[in-house]
């Protein structure tokens, strides 16, 4: 067995027990191991408590995302639509109830300079939060930090994108819905905060706001948002540590997590061995102090369910493209090395590019989101401020 089969083969093994994360090498090198589920979900979606949602109850949605084994869900109302009334919180409503998915308190803060959606594990005050939305940056962030909520950057180049200082953020809406397109220019806007050096995860979110199939006598809306977009299109992965709100939350936070067209699509995994020891010791999300020394990256696709396909996996470093490698279903991994440089920060993330697996709950949304199959969260070194 060559040198480098036995790499891949320890890295690969060593997926199965991934070191604790989030620290320094040398702190994680000994540290407690990490467990973890991956969970899926959708962090955008309108009810009727929206107003410019239509057939699209509690309840239907609630139901359809049972039906679809997804593991979590945000229903993200417009918290202007609130007004005021706390008993018309999505959250409020009798059909907001699952035992199979977990449901996270959300809205959507919907605002003059823009839009962001708020995550959180307990019931928090959206009233409060929309009435400081006029106020100074500095002021909603002393807010947020002490509602202790996670506030999300949304569709940050499409209408409505969010105007306000990404030092509010937690994370940015990379892929919002189905139609792929219109999200290219965010992966630049993403780019570009991530060079800033800010340590922003990315998610996705289907911003469905009218029920599927549709129904209703009204179809004044987007004809392709009724057709081809709905809950999980695109479907956030999180790698939670407990299958409950905050373990989704703390994994979105921490940016443990990746993006795939749908449910049925494949998951990418994106981790590295940083000490050399012939296993994973960091997974995407996680910043690392760069020593000056080789490290080995390793990409997995999980869940390839159609036997013939070939991805093209796109490593980006710094917002620039590292290198592309072809993959296939019978061996749906990489692995690559490069030396983060000692001083400064850099960062590794990946986009994988192939045929769209099928949806049939929604089965014209592969139609509109071409190639783009998934999306990793970086790999980040020195992003800590105390390195
Ligand atoms: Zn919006
Ligand atoms: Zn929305």
């Amino acid at each position: 067995m060559s040198l480098a089969t036995r790499v891949v083969l320890a890295a690969v093994s060593g997926l199965l027990a991934l070191h604790a994360t989030g620290i320094s090498a040398a702190d994680s090198a000994g540290g407690t191991s990490m467990r973890g589920d991956w969970l899926k979900g959708d962090l955008h979606i309108h009810s009727h408590h929206s107003r410019d949602s239509s057939n699209n109850s509690i309840g239907k949605i609630v139901r359809f995302a049972e039906d679809q084994g997804f593991d979590f869900l945000a229903i993200t109302d417009h918290d202007n639509h609130v007004d005021g009334d706390v008993a018309a919180h999505t959250w409020a409503a009798p059909e907001w109830r699952s035992d199979k998915v977990v449901l996270l308190y959300a809205a959507e803060w919907t605002t003059d300079r823009g839009h962001g959606n708020v995550f959180s594990s307990r019931p928090f005050d959206e009233v409060q939060f929309h009435r400081i939305r006029d106020a100074r940056d500095a002021d909603i962030l002393a807010l947020k930090r002490r509602m202790k909520v996670h506030l999300s950057a949304n569709h940050p180049t499409n209408k409505d994108h969010f105007g306000f200082s990404y030092d509010l953020v937690d994370s940015i809406e990379v892929w919002n819905s189905s139609n792929w397109a219109k999200n290219i220019p965010s992966l630049a806007v993403w780019d570009d905060m991530l060079k800033s050096g800010r340590k922003l995860p990315a998610r996705g979110g289907s911003d469905a706001h009218h029920g599927w199939p549709d129904t209703s006598a009204d179809r004044s809306s987007n004809s392709i948002e009724r057709l081809a977009n709905y809950i999980g299109t695109p479907t956030t992965w999180v790698y939670a540590r407990t299958r409950d709100r905050q373990g989704v939350v703390d994994a979105l936070t921490v940016g443990h997590s990746s993006i795939s067209a749908n449910p049925n699509a494949p998951r990418v995994e994106f981790s590295v061995d940083h000490d050399g020891d012939g296993s994973p010791d960091a997974m995407m999300g996680d910043s690392l102090r760069a020593t000056g020394k080789a490290v080995i990256f390793h990409v997995k696709l999980a869940q390839c369910d159609i036997p013939w396909a070939a991805y093209q996996v796109k490593v980006v470093r710094n917002g620039e493209t590292f290198g592309t490698y072809a993959v296939d279903a019978e061996k749906p991994e990489v692995t690559f090395t490069d030396t983060p440089p000692e001083r400064g920060r850099s960062y590794y993330r990946v986009e994988v590019q192939g045929p769209q697996s099928a949806y049939p709950a929604v089965p014209m949304s592969a139609g509109i989101t071409g190639t783009m199959v998934a999306l990793s969260n970086p790999i980040f070194f020195n992003f800590d401020p105390n390195f």
